[in-house]
């Protein structure tokens, strides 16, 4: 592995020939040396703006020709900079990939930025080199310059976690006296800079090379904090795993809602204490919730998004949330309830016809028998959005407008890995969580969206490309984070892909009755002798979770399930005599009721 490191790209960032004559044994290439002479940035042309070069070109070009030649068998280059604001050390890649990563990683670097084209317009040094990375070290005079270079080239620094940033905008300087910091957090809407009048952001950054000399009229870079790199085995990922497309092992609901950035409920009014999700901690956690209850409050109009992907069959799973959004329907919520057919059709083969067929038959006639009502409900397909052309454009205008907002990177970040058909159901279902505010539609409202704790991705993008959102200006959507429903064997969620792990709203009571013995994971001992000994525990087992959830209403009798169920007084095989008895029954009325559904099929579909 042959290593090379670049002083003087710039040839007033001086302190770079410090760290060569410190460091005999690496490679130095002196970057700029007619500039570095005159102790000027650059003789005809920015040098990192003139790469790949050209032999007939100017002194920059044919310089930078030059360099790229000698630099032909180096498998890393580090390019030292130093600026004349006063940022702490970081790292800048363009285009990243696991071996730039690990590059910086290996060099102990806290902050890496990401520059994208657009501002370099791939002529800098580093878009040249197999790995390059520019460093920016800090203030051009700063005496600890040369120091801290020389730990980082000899691998001295030690460091765990990488903050990742990308350049999503340049903000343009307006007034005189900057107020922001490199690297603090800036609020859309805050003041920027002052002079004769305020410069405030026009959307949520981390500001990097505030006030730099060099790139003129320009106030900052305004970055996007994407994701840290820390040890592959941290905590979180050996312990679980939730990912939009994952739900993996026992769950530590705090954890996760500490990564996610989420807050545990806030208190609820008393109408919500009637309802067993609410009243038992089942929707735990929220982003902006406060906003939508003061709306209910103060009798202003609300709306709840959800959406369903059409594939597979309707169980207990998704009772949980259509329990949730018919309870809000029921106190004036107005509902959009979006068929992601055209996200089914990009992403799992799944046919227009078929994902209609689905979304009927196995969805919209189960939310009817769970007491949807057609008033205040807008049910549609992502592919069909409106019979009025202005609606329709209106949406698919907004989904197409998103694209300007959001970068490759952080697609990449929050799906791990990107297709365009994964991207374009990303922007579509953004526009699904914010058209509801096109004045086509409802105007701005508050907007908010129950979904499972694994669904959080999906809303931080659309969240995070609506705040950037040039021209109109959205209320960031709210959300509610529920519990997953244990699987029946119970790691992990109910998965339409696997019949052994749900029930499914149509099982027949002899499915039911044979799921729930065979595959209900049990909280009890072994033998029935050791059980009646030590008790079972009612926090592991499926059969005592899904009576916490949706079949023991009656708190009283509840505990005394959980109880006798602890003290061994109540074998595993009782407690699930007592939920196969409540599904069947529940299942029996519900089957009749979605009978009866089909003939309102129509009154949610012909709009
Ligand atoms: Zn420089």
């Amino acid at each position: 592995m042959k290593t090379a490191v670049i002083v003087c790209l710039h040839g007033d960032e001086k302190y770079g020939l410090e760290v060569t004559k410190e460091l005999p044994h690496i490679s130095f290439f002196i970057g700029n040396p007619r500039a570095l002479k005159e102790n000027k940035r650059f003789i005809d042309s920015d040098l990192n703006r003139s790469f790949p070069g050209n032999p007939n070109g100017n002194y920059e070009e044919k310089r930078a020709y030059e360099l790229v030649k000698e630099l032909k068998d180096f498998d890393y280059v580090i390019d030292l900079h130093s600026s004349s604001n006063d940022c702490p050390v970081f790292g800048i890649i363009t285009k990243p990939n696991k071996d730039k990563l690990e590059f910086t990683k290996k060099l102990g670097l806290k902050r890496l930025v990401i520059m994208p084209e657009f501002f370099s317009f791939g002529k800098a040094l580093i878009d040249y080199i197999k790995c390059g990375i520019s460093l920016e070290v800090g203030p051009h005079e700063r005496k600890e310059n040369v120091d801290e270079v020389k730990k980082i080239i000899e691998n001295k620094n030690k460091n765990e976690d990488i903050e990742i940033f990308e350049v999503i905008e340049i903000v343009k300087k307006e007034q005189e006296n900057i107020i922001i910091k490199n690297f603090e957090e800036i609020k859309k809407g805050q003041v920027i800079a002052e002079g004769k009048g305020k410069q405030v952001a026009e959307f949520d950054f981390i500001p990097v090379l505030v006030n730099e000399k060099a790139y003129e009229g320009i106030l900052c870079l305004a970055c996007k904090k994407l994701y840290k790199l820390s040890k592959p085995n941290s905590d979180m990922k050996k312990e679980f795993k939730v990912t939009p497309y994952e739900v993996k092992g026992k769950i530590d609901y705090n954890k996760l809602a500490r990564e996610f950035g989420i807050k545990q409920m806030p208190k609820l009014p008393p109408m919500f204490n009637e309802n067993v999700l609410f009243r038992r901690g089942v929707v735990f956690a929220h982003r902006d919730f406060e906003r939508i209850l003061d709306a209910l409050k103060n009798k202003k109009k609300v709306v709840l998004m959800t959406g369903l992907m059409p594939s597979g069959k309707f169980h207990l799973g998704h009772m949980l949330l259509a329990q949730q959004f018919i309870f809000y329907q029921k106190l004036g919520v107005k509902l959009y309830i979006a068929v992601a057919d055209l996200e089914a059709y990009n992403t799992r083969q799944v046919s227009l016809e078929e994902a209609r067929k689905v979304a009927i038959d196995q969805y919209l006639l189960n939310y009817i028998a769970l007491g949807l009502k057609p008033e205040n409900c807008d049910f549609y397909f992502q592919s069909e959005r409106s019979q009025d052309a202005k609606k329709s454009n209106a949406y698919y205008r907004l989904a197409s407008n998103f694209s300007r907002y959001a970068t490759f990177n952080e697609f990449k970040a929050v799906y791990g890995k990107i297709s365009p058909g994964k991207m374009d159901s990303s922007l579509l279902q953004a526009s699904d969580m914010y058209h509801a505010q096109l004045p086509e539609f409802e105007n701005i409202v508050p907007v908010f969206i129950p979904v499972g704790t694994d669904q959080d991705p999906h809303i931080r993008i659309a969240r995070d490309m609506a705040s950037r959102f040039k021209g109109y200006k959205f209320i960031p959507i709210s959300a509610t984070y529920h519990i997953f429903l244990p699987a029946l064997k119970g790691e992990g969620k109910m998965s339409s892909s696997d019949p052994t792990s749900y029930i499914a709203m149509t099982d027949s009571p002899q499915e039911v009755t044979e799921k729930i013995k065979k595959y209900a994971f049990s909280g009890g001992q072994a033998t029935t002798q050791e059980h009646r000994k030590k008790g079972g525990n009612p926090d592991v087992d499926v059969s005592y979770q899904y009576l916490k959830m949706f079949f023991e209403p009656d708190d009283r009798k509840l505990k005394k399930i959980h109880n006798d169920y602890k003290s061994g007084k109540l074998l595993t095989s009782e407690l699930k005599e007592i939920l196969i008895e409540k599904i069947n029954s529940f299942l029996k009325h519900h089957q009749q009721e979605r009978e009866k559904a089909r003939k309102q099929i129509e009154k949610f579909i012909s709009h």
